[in-house]
């Protein structure tokens, strides 16, 4: 996987790779954003740190998923003692990362295929909880945004005119790619995406692809991905009820999306269901009895 060290400003790197990183500094110290997939994104982590020159102080990790949180029990192994922060509920499927398989397959342990390092990092000990707004992390004031809607309570992190952004947004070619992105509600993943629209002047550093000056493009691509599996699920509840099983076989089938293995099936389940939840939630789909769980539109 490429990498890359890209220089924001004077104070500030976005460390570009399969999951991005980010490193806030003030010349001596350092906070490091999310962490990576895995001991080789904290190799790197570590190895950017000494050439930009820096001691780590403190992590802030924007959301719990294995890319993101994979690299932390290397840094701990190998560097002195530092803070991990986290979200709450983000810090618990960090806690316990066993979590994640648990969540996506419905409440039952994970099989293996769930249990790949795209699904399972190692725990991470977090020390401090995050709450939203201006805050003190290692001495550096930092604002922490809620971002919710791909996991339920990502936090950017805006340090200066640089926000971290994590997953509120992904690259054009992912979305091509996996046109059912990831995503818990959403609702809550459109109003993310507004909210980043609505912040001015701020140079957006999400958690994978380049760095944006000027998001609004990428933005929308993101909005209209979200509202096509939103109205795909629409348009096939409206031609009859059917189980979710076949909803997610029907909705993934239309968008092109591959489901190419069982775990890239469960993701995108996921998201099929986070899209019967908003129709529901807006009066447009319900739920019929009889012994099954079967989705209807209204
Ligand atoms: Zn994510």
């Amino acid at each position: 996987m490429a990498f890359e060290i890209v220089t924001l400003n004077h104070s500030t790197y976005h460390l570009q790779s399969g999951a991005n990183m980010g490193v806030i500094s003030d010349g001596k110290r350092a906070v490091v954003v999310d962490t990576g997939l895995d001991d080789d994104s904290g190799r790197r982590i570590k190895k950017a740190l000494e050439q930009i020159g820096v001691r780590l102080e403190a992590v802030i990790l924007t959301h719990g998923h294995a890319d993101h949180f994979g690299g932390t029990a290397y840094l701990r192994r190998s560097l002195p003692p530092f803070r991990v922060n986290a979200p709450p509920l983000e810090a618990a499927f960090i806690t316990h990362p066993t979590l994640e398989g648990i969540m996506l397959s419905a409440g039952a342990l994970p099989f293996d295929q769930l249990k790949g390092k795209f699904t399972l990092a190692p725990a991470c000990k977090v020390d401090e909880e995050l709450t939203p707004g201006l805050t003190s992390i290692a001495g550096f004031e930092v604002e922490l945004i809620p971002l919710p809607g791909h996991s339920p309570n990502q936090m950017g992190v805006r340090w200066g005119d640089v926000l971290f952004c994590a997953d509120a947004f992904l690259p054009p070619a992912t979305l091509t790619k996996y046109p059912v992105p990831f995503t818990v509600h959403l609702g809550q993943a459109l109003e993310s995406l507004a909210k980043l629209e609505s912040l001015q002047d701020l140079i957006l550093a999400p958690g994978h692809g380049p760095h944006l000056p000027d998001p609004r493009e990428v933005i929308q691509i993101n909005r209209d991905a979200l509202w096509r599996v939103i109205e795909t699920t629409n348009t096939v509840l409206a031609e009859g009820s059917a189980e979710e099983g076949a909803i997610t076989q029907a909705v993934c089938q239309r968008l092109g999306d591959p489901l190419a293995n069982p775990a890239g099936y469960y993701l995108a389940r996921t998201t099929v269901q986070a899209a019967l939840v908003y129709l529901y939630e807006q009066g447009r789909a319900q739920i019929i009895a009889g012994g099954r769980l079967q989705w209807a539109h209204t």
